[in-house]
């Protein structure tokens, strides 16, 4: 059998034709100064200028260079899925395809996973040359990140991170999850999670790809990765244990209401009918709400039997190595 690959770069890109010669001479030129075994891994996430023809086009030049192109953009995190679904390197690094991650960080990073035993090293841009309208967002979100996950990184979103093969192969990268892959890592049972400060730099052509609506986006995604690592695999202990106590209250207020009523009634006492009562009423309320959220629960667990599809992206080309 063939020696495996030293490193794999996955590198998703849209719509950045005039990054991409720079870039794979760059990868290059780091692989061979370190006599690293390697293979680019391009994903091509439905970019409509010339990007994929740059990429066969380099192809005959660097033969280290497979890639896939999607029929139509499905987001960073699609990308990243399945390059992480081909990429055979012992290290699999990922990268940004404008040119803002720089390829000499590889082989320091390399080192860091095979000699120091991290599972993942998720570079940090500490000098970051971004507009500031991404850059304050970008602290809030990685704080809050910090606190919610437990993990101690400064800049979750870098798009150059570092991997153990085996980390890739079992975490599954969703929806926008690209910004919380560390969290992803950690909930899959890769807990040696580090850090590296690397170089950034500006985009150099093109325009970034997400816009403002990156912050609600991430925002949200937050909220349900932090769900989907506490409750994802057993949504009944949230859902059913939540319902037990609503339907709990509201059983036992609404029961006490009406035999306070039956019991002054039939003593002579002042009563009031059971329908007259505010509390009868938010009773019957968190009754309903009980028996909705067990419900919830007892959906959110058929849908856990069902198995994710690991197929469902649609490949439009492919170069095989
Ligand atoms: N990207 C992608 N699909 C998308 C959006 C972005 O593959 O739908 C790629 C993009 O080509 C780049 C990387 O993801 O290689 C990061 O995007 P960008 O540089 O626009 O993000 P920013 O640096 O502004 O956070
Ligand atoms: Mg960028």
């Amino acid at each position: 059998m063939e020696k495996s690959l030293d490193i794999s770069v996955v590198v998703p890109l849209y719509n950045e034709e005039e990054s991409l010669p720079e870039l794979v001479a760059w990868i290059d030129r780091v692989a061979k100064a370190n006599n690293l075994t390697y293979e680019v891994i391009m994903v091509d996430d439905g970019s409509t200028d010339g990007s994929w023809g740059v990429v066969k086009e380099l192809k005959t030049k660097y033969p280290a260079i497979r890639g896939i192109s999607f029929v139509r953009n499905y987001g960073k995190s699609a990308a990243l899925y399945c390059g992480f679904d081909m990429a055979q390197g012992e290290v699999v690094f990922t990268m940004d395809a404008d040119l803002q991650d720089s390829p000499d960080e590889i082989p320091a990073m390399r080192r860091m996973i095979l000699e120091e035993g991290y599972d993942l090293v998720s570079g940090w841009k500490r000098k970051r040359y971004d507009p500031i309208g991404k850059r304050w967002p970008s602290k809030f979100f990685n704080f809050t990140a910090r606190v919610m996950s437990g993990i101690k990184l400064h800049d979750f979103n870098c798009g150059l991170k570092a991997y153990r093969r085996k980390v890739v192969k079992s975490i599954e990268v969703y929806g926008e999850m690209h910004r919380y892959i560390p969290i992803l890592a950690k909930h899959a049972g890769f807990k040696r999670i580090g850090e590296k400060v690397v170089e950034h730099q500006e985009r150099k052509y093109g325009v970034s790809k997400f816009g403002l609506e990156r912050m609600v986006k991430g925002y949200l995604d937050l909220i349900s990765v932090t769900f989907m690592s506490h409750f994802g695999r057993s949504p009944m202990y949230l859902f059913g244990g939540l319902g037990t106590l609503m339907f709990l209250f509201g059983g036992v207020t609404a029961l006490w209401i009406i035999i306070d009523k039956i019991y002054s009634q039939s003593h002579g006492l002042l009563w009031r009918g059971v329908a007259d009562q505010p509390m009868f009423y938010i009773a019957l309320l968190a009754i309903v709400l009980g028996v909705q959220l067990f419900l919830a629960g007892f959906l959110g667990e058929m849908i856990n039997r069902r198995s994710v599809d690991r197929n469902h992206y649609l490949i439009d080309n492919k170069i095989e190595s």
